[in-house]
């Protein structure tokens, strides 16, 4: 099998955990797979980076910004390579050019346009294994530019796709993909499969165990993801088209965000054109917008509410005081301090109960839902970042996700 391992900051952050990788990679190859290997930088070193560099500027410029932050992983690559040498296996690092990875003239948020895998792929061809630098790509005038906070797992998945690899495999600090973050629930289960469709709704409604446009390429591609531990040996959670092997009909996880801000826009006159006056000058200034709700219209006036980032709360606020000016709104208000907890899972979309059940939950617990929203596969509710982690609980709760394979068909 030809294989994509990418391993995290948290299973590179120190000398030891990289020649545990090294030792990893090479029982890997022993079993006769071919293996290239994508890391992220080591430990909290991006963070690092960025307050080292807004200590400095407390704007940094972009693409400067990008130069610095790209040498994080490139620090993992020598360090891993150098390992793997140590013990007796040929291996090669490889920034972001040198790997084929291209991208869109982004600083900050590049997307990959294409990869040309020749020079990986000669690597391997002579027995040495390709240790690439996740989150970072070239564009065509040789300009480095980072993929977004996370985006080592999208470099995986897109040096997959091109090699035509078997899998990709995310070797993590957590054992798979569990029913929700073991922190806040200790007996949360760890799942043995998973569908893109519920891996890309748990992603984007706050689960930190993929990033959510790997999730996205490999359902476009049909690439398995296998997600699984760098530091026990255990099985994992395999992320992959079609149905569930087991537990269909039910809530397969628990998603859930402690950073949400919402804003309500007050008495909009209720006509056509309102929604694109409001939103594309938040879009124009990159406030990314979650979820929009309008409300129904009295004497021709409406409300609208949005939630986005507490981060680019400020942003957007200083944009609404224009905007409700344009628009004609009377005013707005904001909220902060919210979070929102989602069940995701394939079954919603076809069996009753779903809902009230979550509503129930919620409530036994005294947790107020401050707004409701929902997809096919998934329910989600906005509720008070104080009361985020008791929501969490009380759904695995109630859903009964400890408990392998049971079907919860009793709402
Ligand atoms: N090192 C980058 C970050 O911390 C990319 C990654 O970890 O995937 O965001
Ligand atoms: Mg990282």
């Amino acid at each position: 099998m030809l294989i994509v391992q990418k391993y995290g900051g948290t299973s590179v952050a120190d000398a030891e955990r990289i020649l545990h990788v090294a030792n990893r990679v090479v029982s890997r190859i022993k079993h006769g797979d071919q293996v290239a290997v994508v890391v992220s930088a080591m430990g909290n070193r991006t963070d690092e980076l960025i307050d080292l560099a807004t200590s400095i500027s407390a704007e940094p410029d972009p693409r400067e910004l990008d130069m610095l932050l790209s040498t994080g992983e490139q620090m993992s690559i020598a360090l891993l390579a150098m390992a793997l040498r140590s013990i007796g296996q040929e291996a090669v690092g490889l920034t972001g050019q040198q790997a084929g990875i291209y991208t869109r003239p982004q600083y900050g948020s590049g997307r990959i346009a294409r990869v040309e895998v020749h020079r990986i792929q000669r690597e391997l061809d002579a027995g040495r294994v390709p240790i690439i630098a996740g989150f970072q790509g070239i564009t065509e005038d040789a300009e480095i530019v980072t993929l977004g906070r996370g985006a080592s797992d999208t470099t995986a998945v897109a040096l997959a796709v091109a090699l035509g690899a078997d899998r990709c495999e995310n070797c993590k600090d957590v054992e798979g993909v569990l029913t929700a973050d073991p922190r806040i629930v200790p007996n949360a289960r760890k799942l043995t499969d998973i569908t893109y469709e519920e891996m890309l709704e748990l992603s984007a409604q706050g689960s930190q165990v993929m990033h959510s446009r790997a999730v996205e390429l490999a359902s476009v591609y049909n690439l398995p993801i296998y997600v699984n531990s760098s530091m026990v040996d255990a099985p994992g959670t395999l992320i992959h088209s079609g149905e569930n092997m087991e537990e269909r009909n039910r809530v397969r996880g628990i998603a859930h965000d402690t950073d949400v801000a919402k804003i309500t826009v007050r008495h909009v006159p209720d006509r056509p054109g309102i929604a694109a006056n409001i939103f594309e000058p938040l879009a124009a200034a990159n406030v990314s917008i979650d979820t929009i709700v309008q409300n129904a219209s009295e004497d021709d006036l409406t409300d609208l509410t949005f939630t986005l980032s507490e981060k680019d709360l400020a942003r957007a606020e200083k944009l609404m005081v224009e905007i409700c000016k344009e628009v004609g709104a009377r005013e707005f208000i904001s909220d902060k301090d919210l979070g929102k907890v989602s069940i995701v899972g394939t079954g919603i979309q076809t069996a009753p109960g779903y809902a009230s059940r979550m509503f129930r939950a919620l409530f036994d617990a005294g947790i107020n839902i401050d707004l409701i929203s929902t997809s096919e596969i998934r329910l989600t509710c906005l509720v008070h970042r104080d009361r985020v982690a008791d929501a969490v609980r009380a759904l695995h709760d109630a859903f009964e996700l400890e408990k392998p394979g049971a079907t919860v068909e009793r709402a």
